[in-house]
């Protein structure tokens, strides 16, 4: 069996990672942040070379990286993330006992965690996912993506530098090169516990494919991209097309459309949709000048698209840039509610700077399109006050179909933070519990397990009696840090 060496010895530095305090796990954590930042300007420009991303953007987003292996440093200690939950023992309840029972959340084991090829530092090598796999207490096999190899080796390097500073086994953290297969593999190894993937609908959905058809099945937590819908109301709309349709566009520009929350498509009033909104809407796309997109492959699959939407029934492109190899221009589309009903495909991600303009006609409408809205990671409702509070029934269907709802703002910018949810329904994700951003993406990587009628002496250091680390816990109903 293909590498089996690979997991084996993650499994051998899983038996000592997992029980280690969590201030070695968060010391680990930090010395990897330091040991990127000591990378300095060649991981940057490495980074940019690879996917012709400018610096400054990929200065802010290795400053997101390091960021959230402090974050999640930080959670590890902090301890409450555990669910630590202790119903103590009644010996003289009747009919029957209640025997003393204590829960926590374990580690799964080793997971494999597959690279993104649009953040090649925060959603790659020691991005997210990495990250709280590693805060959880799993090993973790990360399978580079092939557009970045330079950079991957450079921030795995960084790794294995804060992994000898800590005196921790080399299993915790190991690197693989290779193509779709060799990710098939490792998905289906017996050995591997759980998957993370951010990429495309088919990768994603081939992958858990997989990993439900093993003899052992295992979670894989795919975030597969979305179309991000901004739904504007009638009175938002009503003498702010310029402004709203500056905002819109802005959104759509962010790192060349090649962000999961992406608005790729915004439901406007057709009473309101003059030519004002969509005027500016395709002027501000228009005039940004155009940049090279991550790769070749990307870009032509993006042009690809387009092409296919030129000669869609219904769709009128309004802005459709000339092809090239690497440079992704600007595209606006036009159709309508009852067009976009009828046609399904008109829900899939064009991965680029693109979005279609949705005209509808009335509310009844909107709750139709909303009905009909496949899952997503983040929906936006734009409304004056009063529209937004007459609105809780578009409210309640749109967060059935999302996992983060925006009132202001655009859906590019994903906060790393303790509420943040970047997940969705199916097809946004594979498991709607579950978040790839944020200190809630740890419960990926974990499993509750309870403790019967243990002796103290066998506990887990969480579960004891006199709570020595002081984390928050639940004890007979009742969150506290006290002792037993
Ligand atoms: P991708 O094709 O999904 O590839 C992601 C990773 O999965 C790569 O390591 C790839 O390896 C591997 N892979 C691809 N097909 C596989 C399969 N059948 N089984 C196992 N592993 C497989 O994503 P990409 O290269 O980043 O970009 C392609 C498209 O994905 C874009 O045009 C865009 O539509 C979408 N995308 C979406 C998001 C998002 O929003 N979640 C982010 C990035 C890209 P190989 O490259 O060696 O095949």
């Amino acid at each position: 069996m293909p590498y089996t060496e690979i997991f084996t010895k993650a499994d051998v530095a899983f038996v000592r990672y997992k029980k280690l305090p969590a201030s070695s796990k968060a010391e680990l954590l930090r010395t990897i942040a330091e040991e990127i930042e000591q990378l300095g300007d060649e991981l940057l420009e490495t980074a940019h070379q690879e996917s012709n991303l400018p610096l400054a953007r990929l200065t802010g987003e290795r400053g997101r990286t390091v960021g959230q292996l402090r974050l999640f440093a930080s959670l590890v200690e902090e301890g409450s993330w555990l669910e630590a939950t202790i119903d103590t023992a009644i010996p003289d309840r009747t009919p029957i006992p209640r025997p003393d029972l204590r829960r926590m959340l374990i580690p799964l084991g080793p997971v494999v965690v597959f690279g993104a090829s649009n953040f090649p530092l925060a959603f790659s090598t020691a991005g997210g996912d990495t990250a709280s796999a590693l805060a959880a207490g799993c090993p973790v096999i990360y399978k580079e993506h092939p557009a970045h190899p330079k950079t991957s080796l450079l921030v795995y390097g960084a790794i294995q530098k804060a992994l000898q500073r800590c005196e921790l086994p080399e299993g915790i953290f190991q690197h693989v090169s290779g193509g779709a297969d060799v990710g098939q593999q490792l998905a289906q190894h017996p050995q591997a516990k759980a998957v993370a993937f951010t990429g495309s609908f088919k990768a994603g959905k081939a992958i858990f494919d997989l990993a439900c058809q093993r003899p052992v099945p295992i979670p894989v937590f795919a975030e597969m991209g979305s179309v991000n819908p901004i739904f504007v109301l009638p009175e938002k709309a009503a003498g702010n097309g310029a402004l709203l349709a500056g905002l819109a566009a802005q959104s759509v520009l962010l790192g060349v459309g090649q962000f999961c929350t992406c608005p790729g498509l915004v439901f406007y009033p057709a009473s309101e949709a003059d030519h004002t909104f969509l005027e500016t809407f395709a002027e501000k796309l228009r005039d940004a000048p155009a940049e090279k997109m991550l790769h070749e492959t990307i870009c032509s699959n993006y042009y690809q698209n387009l092409k296919g939407l030129r000669t869609h029934e219904g769709v009128e492109m309004i802005l459709a840039p000339a092809e090239d190899l690497l440079t992704g221009g600007a595209a606006l589309a036009k159709t309508t509610a009852q067009q976009w009903l009828q046609h399904p495909t008109l829900q899939e991600e064009v991965f680029g700077p693109y979005a279609m303009v949705v005209t509808y006609e009335n509310q009844e409408e909107l709750e139709q399109v909303a009905r009909k809205l496949q899952g997503q990671l983040t929906c936006t409702l734009w409304g004056t006050d009063q529209e937004l509070q007459k609105s809780e029934k578009l409210v309640d269907l749109l967060r059935e179909r999302c996992g983060r709802l925006l009132f202001s703002g655009v859906p590019t910018g994903v906060e790393v933070s303790h509420a943040m949810t970047h997940g969705g329904p199916f097809p946004a994700t594979t498991d709607s519990r579950s978040t790839s951003v944020g200190t809630y993406a740890i419960k990926r990587f974990a499993r509750p397990v309870t403790f019967q009628s243990s002796p103290q002496e066998l506990l887990p250091v969480e579960l004891k009696d006199e709570n020595p680390q002081q984390i928050w816990r639940t004890v007979n109903g009742q969150l506290t840090k006290d002792s037993i």
